[in-house]
Parts: structure tokens; C-alpha cells; sequence
């Protein structure tokens, strides 16, 4: 799962996000990205702040994602127009081996491959999913880490 804030104070959105994720009910927060400082991709505003986690779940894809959003909402997110600077994005990128494509959800991500500010941190927890190619095919985006990732996720 991927997520991203770029307005407020983005760092403590990403670090609370992570948080509430840890205390849904029906989900388990596994493992936590670094956070990463990155320029905005096809979006404006000042500079994102991103991450990835892993969770394990009882939830369906679909009932996640209801989640997520619910999630985004108490973020205060508003969607004045498309990509519009947003305090807090939530975005499912794969759910186990899981292909779906409905009107609410794709998965796996369609964009996540041409993402630094997915790619990156998502090496970081599961270099095993990401390749050298795709690394290489985004190395031109800017992207940074800023300092230690949380100590041991909370595990319910
Ligand atoms: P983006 O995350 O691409 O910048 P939004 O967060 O505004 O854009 O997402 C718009 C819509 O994308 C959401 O309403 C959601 O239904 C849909 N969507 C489709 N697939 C996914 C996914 N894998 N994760 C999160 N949202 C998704
Ligand atoms: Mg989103």
C-alpha cells in the first residue's frame, strides 16, 4: 500500500496514516517504508512526503480500499479537481496475487511501476518485487530519504 501527503504537515499525516492503518480493525500493519521527500508527479504544490507498507488483512480488495478512503477522509482530503494537492492519498498496489479490474479498484496499481516515490520505497521492504530495470527507468525522478522509518510496527 502505498501513501502520500503533500499539504499540512505531510511527515505527521504519513506517520498518523500509519497509525490509524495499525489500528483498523481486520488489519494487521507488517512491514513500514522510510519516508521519502519527492517532487510532485503529474500533480502540483510543494513536495510530497511518501512511503509503503505491508499489511496482512481479513478484509476483501474492495472492502480495504473503504478503508483507505475513510482513512483519506479524516486526513481532510478534498478533491477540488483531478490530482489536485491532497493532504493524504491511499492507494492499493497489489493484494496477493490478486488481478482486478472494476470500476472502484485496479489492481495491481497501474501507475506504480512508473512511480519513484512508489518503486523506491517499496524496494526498501520487498526488493524481491521491484527490479533494477524499473529502478533505472524512474532514476531521473527525485526522490530523497528522510531518516529512520518508525520502530517496530504496532501488530494487533
Ligand atoms: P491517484 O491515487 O491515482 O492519484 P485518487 O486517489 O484520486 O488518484 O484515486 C481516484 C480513484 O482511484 C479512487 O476513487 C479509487 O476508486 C480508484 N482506484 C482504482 N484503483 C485503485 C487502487 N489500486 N488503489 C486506490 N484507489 C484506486
Ligand atoms: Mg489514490
Amino acid at each position: 500500500m502505498a501513501l502520500g501527503a503533500n499539504l499540512g504537515d505531510p511527515q505527521a499525516t504519513i506517520l498518523k496514516a500509519m497509525n490509524d492503518l495499525a489500528l483498523t480493525e481486520g488489519v494487521s500493519l507488517i512491514k513500514c517504508s522510510s519516508l521519502y521527500r519527492t517532487a510532485p508527479v503529474d500533480s502540483s504544490g510543494p513536495d510530497y512526503v511518501n512511503a509503503v507498507v505491508e499489511v496482512r488483512t481479513v478484509l476483501t480488495a474492495p472492502a480495504l480500499l473503504a478503508q483507505l478512503q475513510a482513512l483519506e477522509q479524516t486526513g481532510g482530503r478534498q478533491r477540488p479537481f483531478r490530482n489536485a494537492p491532497r493532504t493524504l492519498d491511499l492507494d492499493l498496489l497489489t493484494f496477493g496475487e490478486a488481478r482486478i479490474q472494476s470500476e472502484p479498484l485496479t489492481i495491481p496499481h497501474p501507475r506504480m511501476g512508473a512511480r519513484a516515490f512508489v518503486l523506491v520505497p517499496l524496494a526498501e521492504i520487498a526488493p524481491q518485487v521491484v527490479t533494477a530495470a524499473q529502478l533505472q527507468a524512474v532514476r531521473t525522478q527525485h526522490i530523497s530519504r528522510l531518516g529512520k522509518r518508525l520502530g517496530a510496527a504496532g501488530k494487533r
